[in-house]
């Protein structure tokens, strides 16, 4: 290379020394040709030109430090060459054949002859390309850290801190000034000054703390739940300098997670109210638990539920259940009246949720007490919810207080007001089973006393009718006669049926218990069946063997004629029911076949419940209540009940008593 250039000695010893340079240098004629470059040079062009015939930047493209492309007239190098122009320390940026890019500091001088005749140009690079990639990361790392929600700060092995960014002073409200220098124990409560010290000596072990839950102090004091992962910091020979913190203020994830916890409690005594309101029909009970809960939910100190009443006076409330407090803190003060506090929950079906009552404008305008009677119990937070019925009417309200203001929000406002929907329904409920009660316990005298009036008149008559038919008759008379008493047995049956539903009810149905043998007494009734039934044949599958029980015989006479009764009754277009008893070593077994109407699927089971008639049977004569009775006498010897039919076929009425171990 040295070849094309004359040159004497020492030039020669300055050549070899730009040849080595690690800056970049060339030379070029006053046409822009080559005349020297050097290794350095080489590196940042990324090819090797050709001396004295390539011009001083061949294919390259040159751009601005800030990525606009610059013209190549418009370079330091073109500015030297053309225009005799000095520039130093002239930021460019080269793309290289490779497209790779190179920037660099450009010093670019023209050269002169002895006699000051312009003859080229000396031009001098330095790369800076690595210098500010490194410095472009560090800024863009900074920004990050600055801009970052999260706290992140630096300390050195004794925990004094060295970088502090603006999330921290977010965070903990100190400033980077006020941090700097000090112990990061500053951030530390008292009683957790221990935490620091596993801190550091995780650190100098060189481990990671990755996030690790605990509290911290802001300058005002406040106690903050924060998530930390704490890293160690090295230097370039990989010691350990120092630990890097993050801190993430986690208050809201906190209470988020309380939220949740308190939801699903919440949710879990939603759900007991729940049960309660499904399963107690007792009014009292339901509004007590109602109180309970809705006291512990909404965080009152105390609460109570007022019936909504009228007196002698109007409207006024009536204290009914009350949770949290005594029941003489609100006896002895007198009940609250419509004042206008109260009208909206108790007229206008309206929620009310104060934070401070007594600064309330509806509160203390009414006398003689203008606020709060003396010595009730200290209220500020106030929350009233309405309890309504379906039908619209304000049945009552649930009232909650707390000494401390802003106790309740708008949360508390709707888990009330759900429970209390929930409680309405119970209460609707519950009057109307009242009043179902009431209505059937009525209905129950009325049986109990008519079939009592009526067995007096019945017994007279039965017993004339009687004494008539000993005397002569003539064979009508005697006929009518015999008819006449049929149907006063009849009527008697009736009314001792309808006594024994009512005493039924009132619990007073007695039994006398004795052994017997069932097929005897089964036999003995049939045998009555011909006289008065005649359209139908009773056959009697005997087995010949003894079936004893013990039991009351003359109810279950009762219930082996009602089944009997029964089969001949609702087979009007028959002329067979069929008898049996069987026996093995636990039970007794006594079958009633029949060849009638038969029953429904959906009559089975209902049939043997109080007054119930299948439909399809009203023109044969009936109450309703046999088969309850048999059921009951059944039920009352630990016995079973139940039918087998199919509609229009016919009917197996069966029941079963313990056989009677001897
Ligand atoms: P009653 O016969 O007075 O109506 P029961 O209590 O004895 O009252 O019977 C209740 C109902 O059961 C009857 O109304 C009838 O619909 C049905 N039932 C009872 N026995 C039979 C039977 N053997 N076949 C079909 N239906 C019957």
């Amino acid at each position: 290379m040295q070849d094309y250039i004359d040159i004497d000695n020492k030039n020669r010893q300055f050549q070899s020394l730009l040849e080595d340079s690690p800056l970049a240098v060339y030379t070029s004629d006053q046409h822009g040709h080559l005349t020297f470059f050097n290794q350095a040079a080489v590196q940042i062009w990324g090819v090797i030109p050709v001396l004295a015939e390539d011009l001083w930047l061949g294919p390259w493209k040159i751009y601005y430090p800030d990525g606009r492309p610059m013209g190549l007239k418009e370079s330091p190098m073109a500015r030297a060459l053309f225009h005799e122009e000095r520039s130093e320390n002239e930021e460019v940026m080269l793309q290289r054949p490779d497209n790779s890019f190179r920037r660099l500091l450009a010093f670019c001088l023209p050269t002169y002859t002895p006699d000051q005749e312009f003859c080229g140009t000396y031009n001098t690079f330095v790369d800076i390309t690595a210098k500010t990639s490194y410095e472009t990361k560090q800024s863009v790392l900074s920004a990050i850290v600055e801009s970052s929600d999260d706290a992140i700060i630096s300390k050195d092995l004794n925990g004094i801190i060295s970088s502090w960014n603006q999330g921290a002073q977010r965070i903990f409200g100190y400033t980077e000034a006020e941090t700097i220098g000090k112990p990061v124990s500053i951030l530390i409560p008292k009683q957790r000054l221990q935490e620091e010290d596993n801190i550091l000596s995780q650190i100098r072990q060189g481990n990671k703390v990755k996030h690790f839950e605990t509290i911290r102090v802001t300058k005002t004091g406040k106690l903050i739940p924060i998530s930390l992962t704490v890293s160690p910091v090295k230097d370039m020979s990989g010691k350990i300098i120092g630990a890097s913190k993050i801190a993430r203020d986690i208050t809201e994830q906190v209470e988020a997670q309380a939220a949740i916890k308190r939801n699903a409690q919440n949710l879990e005594l939603l759900n007991s109210i729940g049960k309660v309101i499904l399963q107690k029909l007792e009014v009292k009970e339901v509004l007590q638990q109602v109180t309970d809960i809705t006291t512990k939910i909404t965080g009152a100190a105390f609460g109570a539920f007022f019936y909504n009443t009228f007196n002698d006076n109007g409207e006024a409330f009536m204290l009914f259940t009350l949770s949290g407090a005594p029941r003489e803190a609100f006896e002895s003060l007198g009940m609250p009246r419509h004042t206008d506090l109260f009208k909206p929950t108790f007229s206008h079906r309206e929620v009310i949720r104060v934070d401070d009552i007594t600064k309330d404008s509806r509160y203390g305008k009414n006398a003689p007490m203008a606020g709060m009677p003396n010595g009730h119990l200290d209220v500020k937070s106030y929350l009233a919810v309405p309890v309504v019925s379906t039908s619209g009417e304000v049945i009552g309200g649930l009232l909650f207080g707390h000494p401390q203001a802003g106790r309740f929000k708008a949360e508390h406002e709707d888990l009330v007001e759900s429970i209390a929907s929930q409680a309405a329904i119970a209460l609707d409920n519950s009057k109307l089973f009242e009043e179902v009660t009431a209505m059937s316990d009525k209905k129950d005298e009325f049986i109990a006393l008519a079939s009592h009036e009526l067995k007096t008149p019945l017994t007279t008559i039965k017993g004339y009718l009687q004494l008539l038919s000993k005397k002569e008759q003539d064979r009508v008379n005697a006929l009518f006669l015999d008819k006449t008493l049929d149907q006063v047995a009849k009527l008697n049956a009736l009314v001792a049926d309808l006594l024994d539903v009512s005493k039924i009810e009132a619990g007073k149905l007695q039994f006398n218990l004795e052994h017997f043998d069932l097929r005897l007494i089964l036999k003995e009734v049939m045998e009555t069946f011909p006289y008065t039934y005649k359209s139908h044949k009773i056959i009697f599958h005997d087995q010949f063997e003894p079936a004893f029980v013990y039991a009351d015989k003359q109810r279950i006479e009762q219930v082996i004629n009602n089944l009997l009764t029964n089969a001949i009754k609702y087979s009007p277009n028959a002329d067979l029911v069929e008898v049996s008893v069987d026996r093995n070593p636990d039970t007794v077994t006594v079958r009633v076949k029949d060849y009638g109407v038969g029953l429904k699927e959906e009559h089975k089971r209902k049939i043997f419940t109080r007054f119930y008639r299948a439909e399809g049977v009203e023109n044969i004569s009936g109450l309703g209540i046999g088969l309850h009775l048999t059921k009951e006498i059944i039920d009352r010897h630990k016995g079973e009940i139940g039918v087998e039919s199919k509609f229009g076929k016919g009917s197996e009425f069966y029941f079963s008593l313990p056989a009677h171990k001897f």
